[in-house]
């Protein structure tokens, strides 16, 4: 029995190192993607509810590394975050959307919001509102085109403090959403301080509304508290036309999933707007 215990705290050990040692290589591997290279953001459409008139698009990070092949957002932003490295790859994120932003006005194609989503240590990170002027002003990025997406748990982190920044943020003409809404505990209160433009339900209660009435529930509460603060309110992960149809009927103003299209490049963006005729 006591040789047993050994083998198996022996074999818990190596498991641990195996495992510091994947996240070590990631680490590394991610340090020197914080230039952007290797790094793209992928493009997702979001539609109106009634009329499937294109609203706006989310980007998302992909990352391509010559030995560790395509790495899921998943995987790596965790350890972008732990690490710090978010603050520079998130800088980076910033910068892109801020360049095809200008790219898509020359073509005549920008939409009308563009988002990016932020980190916490984004947020707190003092280098943020210089990095945002100076990318706004570099691409001549519109007033109101640019959005940030954050979650609801990093904003009811420390109100305060978060409040002073995202006014700033406001006021340079950059739009704020709350990501994942209903996953965290905001307290109305604060939700109604916050300057943000949009609510967005999580994909989770998408996911389950039409087999579990509580989700449907909360779906209906999270749109009439977000009306009630004059706030859009769109839903992702909508993959189904039953889900859509039951979101347009509880008066969800917006609407983004596979249903409507992937995340995918600029320019395939291109094209599936030219498909719809948008
Ligand atoms: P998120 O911001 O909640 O993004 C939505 C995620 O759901 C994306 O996953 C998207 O591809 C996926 N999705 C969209 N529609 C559907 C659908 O109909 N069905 C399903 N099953 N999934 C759908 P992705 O691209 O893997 O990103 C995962 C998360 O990684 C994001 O969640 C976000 O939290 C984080 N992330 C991605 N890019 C960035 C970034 O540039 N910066 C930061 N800080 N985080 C990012
Ligand atoms: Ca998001
Ligand atoms: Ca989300
Ligand atoms: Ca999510």
């Amino acid at each position: 029995a006591k040789s047993e215990g050994r083998d198996s705290a022996q074999f818990y050990s190596q498991e641990m190192t195996e495992r510091a040692q994947q996240r070590l290589t990631m680490e590394t591997a991610l340090r020197q993607a914080a230039d952007g290279e290797g790094l793209t953001l992928h493009w997702q459409p979001r539609v109106a509810a009634g009329t499937g008139a294109l609203m706006g698009v989310e980007g998302l990070l992909r990352w391509q590394h010559p030995d560790l092949g395509a790495v899921s957002p998943a995987q790596f932003i965790p350890v972008a975050e732990e690490s710090g490295l978010i603050v520079p790859i998130g800088a980076w994120v910033i910068e892109e959307a801020c360049r095809q932003i200008q790219a898509w006005q020359g073509a005549g194609q920008l939409p009308r919001e563009v988002s990016v989503n932020l980190s916490a240590l984004q947020l707190r990170h003092p280098g943020l509102l210089d990095h945002l002027r100076a990318c706004l002003q570099r691409y001549a990025v519109p007033q109101g085109v640019l959005e940030l997406e954050l979650t609801e748990s990093m904003l009811m982190d420390s109100v305060e403090a978060n409040l002073a920044v995202l006014r700033e943020i406001r006021a340079l003409g950059v739009g704020l959403v709350i990501d994942d809404f209903g996953t965290g505990y905001s307290s109305l209160n604060y939700l109604n301080r916050f300057p943000i433009d949009r609510l967005k339900i999580d994909r989770s209660f998408v996911l389950g509304m039409l087999e579990d009435s509580t989700h449907l529930a909360v779906i209906h509460a999270v749109i009439g508290l977000g009306h009630t603060l004059g706030l859009t309110v769109v839903a992702e992960g909508v993959e189904t036309e039953a889900q859509a149809q039951a979101l347009t009927q509880a008066r969800c103003d917006e609407l983004q999933g596979y249903l409507y299209g992937r995340p995918m490049p600029a320019q395939a963006l291109a094209r599936w707007s030219e498909d719809r005729g948008a």
